[in-house]
């Protein structure tokens, strides 16, 4: 598939046109943002980390009957994906408390809830991605009834899957972010799943293997990456 002008470029990925206008090319970078992008810094080899990563859980949903929006790996970097609009909301699943949650509760990191927490967040640099509920999704017009009711039970369902999945290879999914497309008339689960949109604490230690390391400057952060690969069995 031929690679055509860029049509965007986000913290961590650009997005390129091709020939077909049902399809494009993400490129994922090595840059990280943290904080709304206040922190900036580069994390080699997490491009083409989060590029496999991502594609790899990607193919074993999709095993699982959830649509996505991957179509095939290019190349480490790049992927071709189905040509979404992105619902302008972001999900985050959480099964234990940490980062945001901690902060907003007052319960300590590590404290389990009495059922996986799904919550959402408006899409919006400006605004720093503020937490909404459903009636605003609704009442501002950014997603339909229908809309919402697939995304959350999407949403559970892939927090299904991926727990077991991980903690078949000795990581406890703490939390994670997705985000879902518009693509005929169908929600699909689009953009990444990779160590900077996944909290992952190895199960016995509590190590933390994903991006916390990088935005509390705790170091090994390259590590890190790299030993999610390797307990996925991906191959360096
Ligand atoms: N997350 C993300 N992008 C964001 C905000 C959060 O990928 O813009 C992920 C984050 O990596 C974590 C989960 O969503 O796995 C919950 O994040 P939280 O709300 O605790 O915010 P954070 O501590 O990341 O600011």
């Amino acid at each position: 598939m031929e690679q055509k002008e860029q049509l965007y470029e986000g913290k961590a990925k650009k997005v390129y046109a091709t020939s077909d206008p049902n399809l494009v090319i993400v490129d994922y970078k090595d840059d990280a943002t943290a904080f709304n992008g206040l922190k900036k810094g580069t994390i080699v080899g997490k491009g083409v980390i989060n590029n496999r990563m991502t594609n790899y859980l990607m193919k074993k949903l999709e095993a699982e009957g959830i649509e996505t929006h991957y179509v095939e790996e290019l190349s480490e970097r790049r992927t071709l994906v189905k040509h979404v609009e992105i619902v302008p909301l972001e999900v985050i699943m959480r099964n234990v408390v940490a980062g945001s949650l901690s902060k907003r509760t007052g319960l300590p990191e590590g404290a389990k809830p009495k059922m996986p927490v799904l919550e959402l967040y408006y899409k919006s640099d400006e605004l720093g991605d503020p937490m909404i509920n459903e009636d605003h999704a609704l009442a501002f017009g950014w997603a339909t009834r229908e809309e919402l009711d697939s995304i959350a039970a999407t949403a559970r369902k892939v927090n299904d899957i991926l727990t077991e999945f991980f903690a078949s290879v000795g990581v406890d999914l703490i939390d994670f972010k997705i985000e879902f497309g518009r693509y005929q008339g169908r929600i699909v689960l689009a953009d990444e799943i990779s160590p900077d949109t996944c909290r992952f604490w190895d199960s016995k230690t509590k190590e933390k293997l994903d991006k916390d390391r990088f935005r509390r400057d705790m170091g090994g952060v390259e590590g890190a990456y790299h030993e999610m690969m390797r307990r996925i069995g991906l191959k360096e």
